[in-house]
């Protein structure tokens, strides 16, 4: 034996004397033997460790069934064990963890193995030596040792002890042929080994290049990459890493120790979720505190690595900064949940909130409030004054409100208040007082006063709703009801205006398919010259004729039609039908008779109007003179400014205009000097009135303001003698109503002229 440690000893060195083997073949080849399974051994276990090293390839030494391999830290303490140390010296892992080495191997040899680490740790040239180690069992085992420090076996730099088990090579047993056969073996074995290193070199050159492209791709993330060994606690990061947590190495410490507390548990939720198995890896966003009083957002990918016994041994992912883009997304949530002049939600966060609450409450009142004559403020005072105003309304608005309530902006000078909780009528009623008398009082924008009040819509869900959208829609209807019956009004939403939605949706519906089956007719009611009581023009006042036959008025469709957007085609359609109408009277000699259009504001504010107009004109050949269009005072004066422009260029254009409905709305003098305007229609409601009394001198008054304007006076709803009498003797210029003629169709309203006029042309 004392020969065969020699020449083993020799093989360790790697100084191989073939001479030695010949002259003593047994012990030759028995040193052989060893030598070469020392010489592979450790060229492949040298080869296992620098793999190992980078990023731990290669299980070799793990799963070898020939080498005992055990690391140790500086105190002899053994940190990591492979396999087949388990199976030789017959100890469960967890034992053998937490032994020192010093109580695995026998008294006799401690002395020596001390002595030989000591040796080897001051670099001194000691290669193998044999020792004996104790088993569980307390059974001897021969074994031929080497040592190496500085080894990453097991994840922590330390001592190695690489052991063949002595027993397992009965070389005195075998005879000469046996052994021939075994050395043939072995040179076989031997180029295998050479084969295998050079396999090695070439894999770990491969490996060298994909470390390289692996640290190219770490180095120019954006996102940072970490492995955090959970049996060490000790966490590698990459230097974004470092940038992205903004510490420098010697301050890092776990990135889970960055977390926010509130972030905390839902970060351990989803790592959990991984170590159950439930998730192949766990995705989470969350915040980090970078310093004092400062956090970021970050997005964790990682997964968990488990051991052969399926404990968790490491985690490693990637983490990255995503505060600009959870700032992008706040950015984008302000534009898309608030409203950038009062910074109140809007509807569509309200939409979203209402979802969470209906979680808490089981009751909302939802009151929608339009405020009375901001568009007014808007074109008198420029709409600076009305975002001030805006701003103010708002601010005041929010001073009101209690914790169960919400302030949104809905739209334009529409807010909204949702109530959350069951509340009784009158409790609802007493909020409605309490916000009607803290607008009492005016605002004071840049030394003016301004008086502001709502119409106010109320709807309840669940009662008139099943949902959010309903509940909008319901506050909705009620807040145009109530602006219909005046300012600083409310109206709660009856169930029977379910009614008028449900007709508004069918009115919608089937005018988009009266529009492509031609299902409009007009029909003209004639305007007549009060004192010579000859027709002048006709006013054409559109009809709808469904498939069935019936006519539906036009205030059963008008609205609709403007708030679809609807107004614009068949507005167009009834310039053209008009002007046909106008070919028809010039073709019977009426050539200075008109026809007057009702316009809405709709078309008028349209791009393109005017050109539809001129080009509608220029097509029919008629006389610009001959077409007059209606535009309604209430709605003209919501957008005065661009509308007045385009009325100069109507008129530039020869086409006259009538200001209809007139004294409905509030027109200032000044505006009404400014319109380009030929003729004022004074509201029915005025005509109505002439039969009592003490309305007349308003009628009078307002035919007096017309000429003083040198606007030519139409009354409309003229239906009796009465008020005709009155209109004449107040100078009015023409009327118009049933006492003359219903609108007829227009083969009648030519029969008409013929009967007024007396067919004189
Ligand atoms: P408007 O322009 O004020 O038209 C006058 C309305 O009063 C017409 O109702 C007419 O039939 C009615 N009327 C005329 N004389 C009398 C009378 O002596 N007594 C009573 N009780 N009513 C009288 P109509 O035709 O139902 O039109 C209603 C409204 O529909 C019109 O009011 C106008 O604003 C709108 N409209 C009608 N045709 C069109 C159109 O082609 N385009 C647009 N944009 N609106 C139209
Ligand atoms: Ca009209």
């Amino acid at each position: 034996m004392g020969r065969l440690y020699k020449n083993i000893d020799y093989c360790a060195g790697i100084i191989l004397t073939r001479q030695d083997i010949y002259q003593e073949v047994k012990y030759g080849l028995l040193g052989a033997l060893v030598c070469i399974i020392l010489i592979g051994f450790f060229l492949v276990r040298k080869n296992l460790k620098e793999l190992k090293k980078k990023k731990n390839m290669f299980t070799h030494a793990e799963e070898s069934k020939s080498v005992i391999l055990i690391t140790l830290d500086g105190n002899g303490s053994i940190t990591y064990c492979n396999k087949y140390a388990l199976e030789k010296l017959g100890y469960s892992k967890e034992e053998l963890l937490q032994k020192n080495l010093f109580e695995i191997i026998l008294i006799e040899d401690q002395l020596k193995v001390y002595t030989l680490i000591m040796c080897e740790k001051h670099q001194k040239n000691i290669d193998s030596f044999d020792i004996k180690f104790k088993t569980k069992n307390f059974k001897k085992l021969y074994a031929l040792c080497t040592i190496k420090f500085g080894s990453t076996l097991g994840g922590l730099d330390g001592i190695e002890i690489s052991a063949i088990d002595l027993a397992e090579y009965d070389f005195n047993e075998m005879d000469p042929e046996k052994l021939n056969s075994l050395y043939e073996e072995l040179a076989i074995t031997e180029e295998e080994v050479q084969r295998k290193y050079e396999e090695l070199l070439d894999k770990q050159e491969e490996l060298k290049k994909s470390e390289e492209r692996y640290s190219l791709v770490i180095d120019t993330a954006s996102m940072g990459i970490w492995d955090w060994d959970l049996v060490t606690n000790k966490v590698f990061y990459s230097d974004k890493c470092k940038q992205i947590l903004e510490v420098v190495e010697a301050e890092i410490g776990n990135w889970r120790d960055y977390i926010i507390d509130e972030d905390k548990l839902r970060v351990d939720e989803a790592i959990e979720e991984n170590i159950k198995g439930n998730v192949l890896r766990y995705e989470v966003e969350c915040r980090i505190r970078i310093k004092e009083q400062q956090c970021k957002w970050v997005y964790i990918v990682g997964k968990v690595v488990k051991d052969y016994e399926n404990k968790p041994i490491r985690m490693t992912g990637s983490i990255l900064d995503i505060n600009q883009k959870k700032e992008t997304d706040e950015q984008i949530r302000k534009i898309a949940f608030f409203d950038s002049l009062t910074n109140l939600p809007n509807k569509n966060y309200l939409d979203k909130e209402f979802e969470v609450l209906t979680k808490q409450y089981n009751e909302f009142t939802l009151l929608i409030m339009d405020t009375n004559n901001l568009k007014t403020i808007n074109d008198c005072f420029g709409h600076h004054y009305g975002d001030l105003l805006l701003t103010e309304v708002a601010t005041r608005l929010k001073n009101l409100l209690k914790p169960n309530m919400i302030l949104i902006r809905i739209s334009g000078d529409e807010f909204g208040v949702l109530i959350c909780g069951s509340k009784s009528k009158s409790e609802i009623l007493k909020t409605i007082e309490h916000i009607e008398h803290a607008f009492d009082e005016p605002f004071e924008i840049n030394h003016i006063s301004f008086v502001v009040s709502f119409s106010i819509g109320i709807s309840i869900y669940p009662d008139n709703s099943k949902n959010f959208d309903e509940l909008l829609i319901g506050a909705d209807t009620a807040m145009y009801k109530a602006k219909e019956k005046g300012r600083r009004t409310h109206i709660f939403f009856d169930n029977h205006f379910k009614e008028t939605i449900i007709e508004k949706v069918w009115v919608e519906n089937n005018l988009r398919i009266a529009i492509k089956q031609n299902e409009f007719i007009l029909f003209y009611q004639p305007q007549m010259d009060i004192k010579t009581g000859k027709i002048k023009g006709f006013e054409a006042l559109i009809r709808w004729r469904n498939k069935e036959g019936v006519i539906i008025p036009p205030f059963k469709f008008i609205g609709v039609a403007e708030e679809s957007g609807l107004i614009i085609p068949i507005g167009e359609w009834v310039i053209k039908e008009a002007c046909t109408f106008i070919n028809k009277l010039s073709e019977a000699g009426h050539l200075d008779l008109y026809v007057a259009v009702n316009v809405s504001v709709i078309q008028l504010a349209q791009e393109g109007f005017v050109e539809m107009l001129e080009k509608i004109i220029t097509e029919n050949k008629i006389n610009p003179n001959t077409l007059h269009i209606e535009i309604t005072e209430t709605i003209l004066m919501e957008s005065i400014e661009s509308n007045i422009q385009k009325m100069d260029q109507i008129k530039k254009m020869g086409v006259l205009i009538s200001l209809d409905d007139f004294g409905k709305g509030y027109s200032s003098l000044t505006y009404l000097k400014q319109l380009p305007i030929s003729v004022l229609k004074i509201e029915k409601a005025f005509v109505d009135d002439i039969n009592e009394s003490k309305n007349k001198n308003i009628t009078g008054a307002i035919i007096s303001l017309g000429h003083e304007l040198g606007l030519k006076v139409v009354a409309e709803g003229v239906e009796n003698k009465k008020q005709m009498d009155y209109l004449q003797t107040y100078n009015c210029d023409m009327i118009q109503g049933y006492l003359i003629s219903r609108p007829v169709p227009g083969q009648e309203a030519l029969r008409l002229i013929t009967k007024h006029n007396n067919g004189i042309l």
